[in-house]
């Protein structure tokens, strides 16, 4: 009764606006859309600063260990002034470290991991009736984490998930054991949102899973990846689709022949090697060798439109020699990728690869990612610079004002800057734009309309 007689209102509105801080991965960029969406159905509304928040919520990464560290920081900042909020850690560290972040960090009161996601409301209601230990730490899901509520941050490219969590087990990895079991969703539903968001206006859609192509419908239909590609870039509305990230032992030759025929499928595969030594690979247990990989380039390459390969390479795995090393810097001449994300090799609890021998001291780690990103920078000024004066169609994503420029990208997913046509509502349309100089990492264009 002396609750109900309190003035509540102020206290109540703190208590309704949550923040929500997302670290890592477009699938978890993805998570956090969904639960914004899941959060704004249930009457929550979002802020731009964890003061304002009454719930403060952190997607974490924990793909590597400075990832994991970031999260344990921005808790720690908060011990003393976060009296009166709710902390919630959600994603790759909640799987990983479970209930011990409830020791580590006792003002947290909700860990949840992305496959329990599907129980956010019930989880939000033990919170609501004071529940200071909150847990979703199931493995068991069955079903991807579909939402009719989510909320996408772009108005003009949209991410669909079509598979979740990993049936691999690279030595190195924690997904398997943060994201759990492969999970695909049905076509049928695949299709239905991608038909909703051309209904409300996207044109561009990226496909997404850990192994997006490692996709098999469960329903009677039983597309393949090819299939679906190509489905989805048949939808009436839908001018570009992006798929990430692909693994290359599930890389087949239809997937080129669909991007061959479809020009809504986007000319840029994603491809992650990780390492150029057929050894470090078999130690990696990536379940391919460098031939098969190239097999893989060599299909693209064979292919009618000129495709874009990126990748990402793991430097200083345990046992990594000079040599080794040296065979992946070979390859990064032989494929020359258009981009590519390098990482030190980074140890990460419950792997296989913590029982492996000879970890390669972080000052050697540190050379070789250093040796390996100028030789790529270089690989880089070459092919930009070899498009200067063609004419590509750029999906207009924004302007910067301070260079007075609009932000394109293009097919290959380069970022192709450009000036030269100035209309209302230029955003969220594609034009063609010529390449007028070119650096390693964009390029900067005039309009040709
Ligand atoms: N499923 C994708 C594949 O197999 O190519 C990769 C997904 S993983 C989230 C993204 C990238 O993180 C990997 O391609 C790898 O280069 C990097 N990565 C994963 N575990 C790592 C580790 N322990 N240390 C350093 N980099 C790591
Ligand atoms: Fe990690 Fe390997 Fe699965 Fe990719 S395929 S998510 S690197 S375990």
């Amino acid at each position: 009764m002396a609750c109900h007689s309190r003035p509540t209102t102020i206290v109540l509105s703190v208590e309704k606006k949550f923040y929500i801080e997302t670290f890592g991965c477009q699938m978890n960029a993805h998570d956090s859309e969904k639960v914004v969406g899941t959060l704004l159905a249930k009457g929550y509304s979002q802020v731009d600063t964890p003061e304002e928040a009454g719930y403060v919520f952190y997607n974490t990464c924990s793909i590597r260990d400075k990832a994991e560290q970031k999260v344990f920081n921005r808790l720690q900042s908060f011990k003393r002034t976060g009296k009166g909020k709710i902390f919630a850690v959600l994603g790759c560290v909640a799987q990983q470290e479970g209930e011990k972040i409830f020791d580590r960090a006792p003002h947290v009161s909700l860990v949840a991991g992305s496959a329990s996601y599907t129980k956010l409301p019930e989880m939000l209601i033990q919170l609501e009736a004071g529940n200071k230990r909150v847990t979703g730490l199931s493995l068991e899901a069955t079903e991807a984490f579909d939402t009719p509520f989510t909320r996408r941050d772009n108005p003009h490219r949209a991410y669909l998930t079509i598979i979740e969590g990993c049936d691999k087990s690279c030595s190195y990895c924690v997904v398997p054991f943060t994201r759990g079991p492969e999970r695909s969703r049905t076509s049928a539903s695949v299709i239905d949102e991608a038909t909703k968001l051309a209904d409300s206006g996207y044109t561009e859609v990226q496909l997404l899973g850990q192994n997006v192509n490692s996709y098999r419908d469960p329903s009677p239909a039983g597309w393949d990846f090819a299939t679906l590609l190509d489905r989805v870039g048949a939808v009436p509305g839908i001018r570009r689709v992006r798929f990430t990230t692909s693994h290359p032992r599930d890389f087949v030759k239809p997937i080129i022949d669909a991007i061959d025929a479809n020009a809504n499928l986007c000319n840029h595969v994603h491809l992650p090697v990780q390492s150029g030594s057929s050894r470090i690979l078999e130690g990696m247990r990536r379940l391919y060798t460098r031939e098969q990989y190239m097999e893989r380039i060599s299909w693209m390459r064979g292919a009618r439109r000129p495709i874009a390969i990126t990748t990402d390479i793991i430097v200083g795995f345990p046992g990594e020699t000079e040599r080794d090393f040296e065979d992946t810097l070979e390859l990064l001449d032989e494929v020359q990728y258009d981009s590519l994300f390098a990482f030190k090799y980074s140890a990460r609890p419950n792997t296989g690869a913590l029982k492996l021998e000879d970890h390669i001291s972080e000052e050697e780690k540190t050379r070789r990612l250093a040796v390996l990103n100028e030789r790529q920078r270089a690989i880089q000024i070459r092919r930009n610079s070899e498009l200067i004066g063609a004419v590509e169609e750029v999906h207009v994503e924004g302007r910067h004002h301070s260079l007075g420029q609009w932000i394109g990208r293009t097919s290959q997913n380069r970022t192709l800057n450009f000036s030269g046509h100035e209309a209302e509502a230029m955003i969220g349309t594609y034009l063609p734009v010529r390449v007028t100089r070119a650096g390693p990492h964009s390029l900067v264009g005039e309009s040709v309309l």
